[in-house]
This record gives C-alpha cells, structure tokens and sequence, in this order.
C-alpha cells in the first residue's frame, strides 16, 4: 500500500530524513512516534506531497508521487490527512467543509456529496451539527469533522499528525475512539501520536525515529514496555 525506499529530505543543508525505508501493508495501522524533531511530521507530509523529497521515492497504492503524469490534487484526494490545528474551512457549514473537496476534485453532484457527508458526520457523532460553523464547535469536534472530511474522498489510506494534541484532555477520547473505529475496520493508518492507549488498543507496529531514521519497529506490547534501541528506551521511560 505505501513503500519508502531511501527517502531522504533537506532544509537547506539540514537532512532531516535520512534514507528512510518502510513498507505498510493494506489494512495496517502504524504508529510513529520519536523525540520532537525527529523528523515524524516530515515523513508523513512527504507521503502526500505536502513536502518534497531530494532522494529516494514513495508508491502510494503502486503510484510513484513524483511520476510526473499524474495530477497533484487526484494524487493527494486518495490520502486522508488530518493535522494537529484541523484546518477546517472557518467561514463554511461542517455539511460543507465535508462536502467541499468531493465537489471540487471528484465532481459529485451536491446532492450525492451531501449524503456522503452526512452519512460520514453520523459516523464521527456529529448528526446535529450539519449546520454549525467551525467556531460553534469544540476542538474535538472539530478534528472529528476533519476526520469526516478526509474520510469524504473514500481514501484507501489516512495520515494522522498528532491529532489530540491540540485538545483538551476530555476531548482526547472522544477522536481516539473515532480512529480506533476506523483502524478496526480495516483502514490503512499511519499516525503519528504519543497516545500509549492508542497505540496498544489498535496499532499493528509501532515505528521510532529519531534525527531523521527509524531506529525501531515492534509490536506496541513491546515497544512501551520492553523497546530494543538504547534511544527508544529513554523515549518511553520519558513519555511514561
Ligand atoms: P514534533 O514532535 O515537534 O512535531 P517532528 O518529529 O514532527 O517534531 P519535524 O517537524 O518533522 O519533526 O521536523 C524535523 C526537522 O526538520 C526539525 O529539525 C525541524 O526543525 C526541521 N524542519 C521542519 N520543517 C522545516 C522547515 N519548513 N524549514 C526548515 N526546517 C524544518
Ligand atoms: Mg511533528
């Protein structure tokens, strides 16, 4: 479903992905996690072209992301990305900032880009919200119409950058258990959080970073108790 081979990134003379390689199955839900700086919100935002790579390549689905025929925005709709501020769009409905893309990008009509949307909100838990603005919500309600919206393009895979970090501690649950639900149904997810519950719960593999490489994949049981690599275990004894 996704494959790195020797991705490698620069800021100016700064690498901050380090000939990474990685393989993530369909169906897989991957956890990343690593020190701040790392280089985690880099790797992910290179698998959709938020970030150009210099070296290396990425296949989403078999496409190469930088094959040079393909259109950025059809590339980009079939990976949901949902980020720590949630981006929403401020001055329209939840209804239309889910709609919105499927419009824009796929052509539906706004009937059936309706129903999806709403179907999708009814999921998330938002039914009576259809026509709030972003501001009359909370902040985990927010990120659940930024779940929805992503969801709205029918992904086969779906990105997290530190989704609950934004939130209120009680609000925390309320988008785990939104993305637990997805992970359990077969959702291909890369995401990446410190949440330990989350982790354990639902995760396939947890993967390490630091300064730009992954050091370690294990299961999450082994990764938060028992980590092989010298810098995981300092990792966790501090997040613990
Ligand atoms: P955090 O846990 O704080 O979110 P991270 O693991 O997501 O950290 P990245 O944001 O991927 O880390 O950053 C990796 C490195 O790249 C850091 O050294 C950072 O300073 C650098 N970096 C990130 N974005 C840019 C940018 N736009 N220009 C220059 N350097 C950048
Ligand atoms: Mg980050």
């Amino acid at each position: 479903m996704l494959v790195l081979e020797n991705v490698e990134k620069w800021y100016g003379k700064h690498k901050v992905l380090n000939r990474v390689n990685e393989h993530i199955e369909k169906g897989e839900v991957v956890v990343v996690c690593g020190p701040s700086g790392s280089g985690k919100s880099t790797l992910i935002r290179t698998i959709n072209r938020l970030e150009e790579i210099q070296g290396g390549r990425i296949l989403v689905n078999g496409t190469d992301s930088r094959d040079q025929k393909i259109d950025i925005n059809q590339f980009r709709s079939n990976i949901g990305f949902v980020f720590q501020q949630f981006n929403l769009f401020s001055n329209l409905t939840v209804l239309d900032n889910v709609s919105l893309a499927q419009r824009r990008v796929r052509k539906s009509t706004k009937r059936e880009a309706e129903e999806i949307a709403e179907a999708l909100l009814e999921k998330v838990g938002l039914g009576t919200k259809f026509r709030a603005y972003p501001h009359q919500l909370s902040g985990g309600q927010q990120q659940r119409v930024a779940i929805a919206r992503a969801l709205a393009m029918k992904p086969p895979v779906m990105l997290f950058d530190e989704p609950t970090s934004a939130l209120d501690p009680e609000m925390v649950g309320e988008v785990l258990n939104v993305m637990k639900q997805l992970g359990n149904e077969g959702m291909t997810m890369v995401c990446v959080t410190h949440e330990m519950g989350f982790a354990r719960e639902v995760a396939d593999r947890v993967i390490f970073m630091d300064k730009g490489e992954i050091l370690e994949r294990s299961k999450p049981e082994v990764f938060f108790t028992s980590p092989h690599h010298p810098r995981a275990q300092k990792f966790v004894s501090d997040i613990r």
